[in-house]
């Protein structure tokens, strides 16, 4: 499907010629009249783009532009401002009000297209993002542009650098490189890097590509420093995957609303990227215990084993349950076991290394998948386990009562030929004999006859 585009402005011949140039790029093309339409049409129909006249009668684009970024509907959406005249102030009032671009009239088709073509690429992550986390949750508030952030400037020496970065708002931690390599290790741990494009001692398009192909820095906002008539540059660098571009001579007040801009964007950004991992962090996690949860757990094991065949290590698998844990439910009700339930569990995993894998594999029954160890192994960590349990009783919180807790533990060591359910099923046969023989042991499976 097509881009679309909304062009807003009062003036007919206008909404016209841009409508027949971009629909000539293949755009879709929404038009409005004036701001309410505008507003009206961005939440219904959601344009990937808005093209917004500034000089409207009654509501004009700054207002229009503001009403759009504070509508949690709309406000993702781009707004690139059409100005009259190449007003500083203008562009410094509509980044304000929360544009993401200005374009100067009468509009050049490729400065137009350079524009569009980078804001789409930006709403595509951006929407693929709010996509993945569209699970029912409300959506993120964008944060005041005031926050800090950490910049990185490269330029072709360091006092050129160090000019850019003294012009960027006290509040943010800027610093400027003249060393293209030392600025890309830097762009890793950056919130926003700015490249002077402007100097032909200096290839910083360069820069920029390497900034956005590596891994690292792939998701660093750009803003490239250009020279006003250098429009080649400026299509180049926003083809290039830089976000936006600034005209030398800088103006600070400028380059502080755009600096601000990215940063938002980031934060915004970066808030659906945690957002995400947190879901799929609860999605292999029992909310209860905090341990992984069956599925993820046996999963896992099914990987190691297969990493058993491919690389001939050891690998053991401990299934664990707690003895009488009907009777502390019924003893002392529900909750309490509960309480039992999380406290068992912090302190298994207390007893076992960051790569062992320990899941709840049923109501008071867990599975740990151990890695590189051997069965005698593991039962040295069940063994430490075992103690850790049932050496001190559990005092449960609000009453102060005291329950003695116990558990029972099968172990087996994984054959190279092994099924994940073969495996498991030895160490369900081991627990049953730990059960049976008493409770509060470890026992370890028979090992294959020979
Ligand atoms: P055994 O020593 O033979 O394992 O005896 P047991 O009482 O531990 O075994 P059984 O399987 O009969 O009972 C397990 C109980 O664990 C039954 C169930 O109600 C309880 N249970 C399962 N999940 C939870 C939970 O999340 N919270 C609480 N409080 N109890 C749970
Ligand atoms: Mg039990
Ligand atoms: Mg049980």
């Amino acid at each position: 499907m097509s881009a679309r585009i909304l062009v807003v402005d009062d003036i007919e011949t206008n909404r016209r010629l841009l409508e027949a140039r971009l629909t000539a790029e293949y755009f879709d093309v929404l038009m409005a009249q004036d701001g309410p339409t505008c507003l009206d049409l961005a939440r219904c129909e959601k344009p990937d783009v808005i093209l917004l006249d500034i000089m409207m009668p009654g509501m004009d684009g700054f207002e229009t532009c503001r009403r759009l970024k504070a509508d949690p509907e709309t406000r993702h959406i781009p707004v690139v401002m059409v100005t009259a005249l190449d007003q500083r102030s203008d562009r410094i009032r509509g980044l304000e009000a929360g544009a993401d671009e200005f374009l100067t009239k009468p509009v050049d088709d490729v400065a137009l297209f350079a524009r569009v073509r980078s804001l789409l690429r930006l709403t595509s992550v951006m929407d693929e993002l709010r996509q993945r986390e569209s699970n029912g949750v409300e959506m993120l508030p964008f944060e005041p542009a005031n926050g800090g952030g950490r910049v990185i400037v490269a330029a072709a020496d360091q006092a050129a650098a160090h000019r850019i970065a003294r012009a960027l708002p006290a509040t943010l931690d800027a610093h400027g490189y003249g060393d293209p390599k030392i600025a890309i290790s830097q762009a890793r741990h950056a919130d926003l890097v700015i490249v002077d494009l402007s100097s032909p001692r200096f290839d910083g398009l360069r820069l920029c590509a390497r900034i956005r192909s590596d891994v690292d820095t792939r998701q660093v906002p750009l803003l490239g420093v250009v020279d006003e008539m250098d429009k080649r540059t400026m299509v180049r660098a926003l083809d290039l995957g830089v976000n936006d571009v600034i005209s030398r001579p800088l103006d600070p007040g400028e380059l502080s609303a755009r600096s601000a801009t990215q940063l938002k964007r980031k934060r915004y950004a970066d808030a659906l990227r945690d957002r995400l991992d947190e879901s799929l962090e609860m999605s292999v996690r029992d909310a209860l215990t905090g341990l992984f949860n069956r599925r993820y757990t046996v999963s896992r094991l099914r990987q190691a084993l297969d990493g058993l065949r491919a690389n001939h290590e050891p690998l053991t698998t401990a299934l664990i349950d707690i003895d009488h844990f009907k009777r502390i439910n019924d003893t002392w009700g529900h909750n309490a076991g509960d309480q039992v339930l999380k406290e068992i569990c912090a302190r298994l995993n207390e007893q076992l290394r960051a790569i062992d894998i320990a899941g709840r594999y049923g109501g008071e029954e867990f599975l740990v998948v151990f890695s590189n160890t051997t069965a005698r192994e593991a039962c040295d960590a069940m063994e430490r386990a075992r103690l850790a349990v049932c050496a001190t009783p559990v005092t449960l919180r609000e009453t102060g009562d005291i329950i003695n807790v116990t558990m029972s533990v099968g172990v087996a060591e994984a054959f190279m030929d092994d099924s994940v359910e073969a495996l498991i099923e030895r160490a369900d046969t081991a627990l049953y004999d730990a059960k049976r023989s008493g409770r509060n042991r470890v026992i370890e499976a028979k090992r294959k006859a020979a």
